[in-house]
């Protein structure tokens, strides 16, 4: 906390991976710190498949990789509930925040899919990502300053878990976003937001997602650089939704430059 951005040092960004001019990076959480991308996919194919049984019986259409990575991923729960529903023609009442995870509401399937995820997270625990790890640690190293930036509602809970919160000089999450009123990615909120904690201009800040919706964001946002990180074999549709580069892993820009 409280590191002034050094400004412009191009051996020491290139080592990065990035532009001369970066002064601060923007990660996303889940698919780019923690190995949660998939956590999240199952409980919500988990809540919507049976949500989608009970409605449509036999003949219900199952939820699939693509209907999560263009609809729902990245995107704030609620906004994740509407935009898949709405692919299948289906609305329902919004219904209030602390609903039962029963009750066919959006904040109900919501909240359905929080417990899931939960229960998976408590059973099964938390991974990192090794080599975002490495990667955070060289951008502090090179004097760059960091953000955390998750539509999810359990960022603090995730990273404590983690001993990975000192690693952030800002956190933009789903808990702070509510309190600010702050729109979701697709939009390019969240990041501003968190390029302005840290004083730092969107154009010389760098974005980390591996959510399409992600790249939507950075692109929206005019960010200085967009990385897609691909874990699971979408690069075409990262470039696609705006990255600048795209890797399957962080540490894959050590070192390398451009
Ligand atoms: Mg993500």
């Amino acid at each position: 906390m409280g590191r002034a951005p050094t400004g412009n040092c191009d051996r020491m960004t290139t080592q990065l991976g990035l532009p001369a001019d970066i002064q601060a990076c923007l990660f996303d959480l889940d698919g780019v710190v923690t190995k949660t991308a998939v956590v999240h996919a199952a409980a919500w194919k988990e809540t919507f498949d049976s949500f989608l049984r009970e409605r449509d019986g036999a003949g219900f259409r199952p939820f699939t990789d693509s209907d999560y990575d263009e609809y729902v991923d990245g995107r704030p729960r609620a906004d994740g509930v509407r935009t898949f529903l709405a692919s299948r023609s289906i609305e329902l009442p919004e219904g209030d925040p602390d609903d039962p995870p029963d009750r066919r509401t959006v904040n109900g399937v919501g909240n359905r899919k929080n417990e899931l995820l939960l229960e998976k997270i408590r059973t099964d625990g938390v991974e990192a990502y090794d080599g975002t790890l490495r990667y955070i640690e060289a951008v502090r190293a090179a004097g760059l300053r960091t953000a955390i930036v998750s539509s999810s509602a359990n960022t603090l809970d995730v990273l404590r878990s983690l001993d990975a919160e000192r690693l952030f000089d800002a956190r933009i999450d789903g808990v702070v976003a509510r309190e600010r009123g702050l729109p979701g990615k697709p939009r390019p909120d969240t990041f501003l937001a968190a390029a302005r904690d840290l004083g730092v201009e969107p154009s010389r800040a760098a974005v980390f997602e591996d959510a399409l919706a992600g790249m939507d964001a950075g692109r929206a946002g005019h960010f200085g650089h967009v990385v897609g990180v691909d874990r699971v074999g979408q690069t075409d549709a990262l470039y696609a939704h705006g990255a600048d580069r795209v890797v399957k892993d962080l540490a894959e820009l050590l070192g390398g430059g451009e």
